[in-house]
């Protein structure tokens, strides 16, 4: 049996909601992963998962689902490739590149809103695994966001926090706006 068995049937499982900012649960800092919460974190994959493959996202952090502890799980294969995820817990970048690079980013809770985010082009990432072993890993490219992204959330942290003040604010609005809409 291996740890991630429940992806074989993933489509059938209810995706977990997503929270949409400004929701102030997402601005909350997320607490370390103890030994005794892995099996309540085992819970929330399968619900986790699934609704980032049917936003579709390419991951997702704890706090977008109300949780509160530092894990996030990630998938970069895209519709043609094998899945590939990826869960980190109490992930912590080790080492950053001085290289910079821009790359558009959305999120899950900010949905159809895009904007290019400068950050560290390749770094070294510590976390542990759901056997609770340490891995170290480099990454670069669009790996090297992602984690950057999703380790922002589990310190309340959104994308739209590292772009100018006017630019945050009108996406705000805009996502405010498309919300309501939404909900009519
Ligand atoms: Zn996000």
């Amino acid at each position: 049996m291996s740890e991630l068995d429940f992806l074989t049937g993933i489509d059938d499982v209810p995706p977990t909601p997503i929270l949409i900012a400004p929701d102030p649960i997402l601005r909350q800092i997320t607490r370390d992963v103890a030994p005794e919460d892995i099996a309540f974190l085992r819970k929330q994959l399968p619900g986790m998962f699934s609704a980032m493959y049917k936003a579709p996202g390419i991951g997702l952090a704890a706090p977008q689902v109300g949780i509160d502890l530092r894990f996030a799980i990630i998938d970069l294969a895209d519709e043609k490739e094998p899945r590939d995820p990826l869960i980190l817990i109490n992930p912590e970048i080790v080492e950053d590149s001085e290289q910079m690079a821009a790359r558009e980013e959305g999120c899950l809770s900010l949905p159809n809103q895009y904007a290019e985010v400068i950050r560290p082009e390749s770094i070294r990432v510590r976390y542990r695994d759901l056997q609770g072993d340490v891995i170290e890993r480099e990454a670069d490219g669009l790996l090297a966001t992602c984690i950057q992204h999703e380790m922002d959330h589990l310190d309340g942290v959104l994308f739209v926090d590292h772009l100018s003040t006017l630019k945050r604010n009108m996406i705000m609005r805009r996502l405010a706006k498309e919300q309501k809409f939404k909900k009519k």
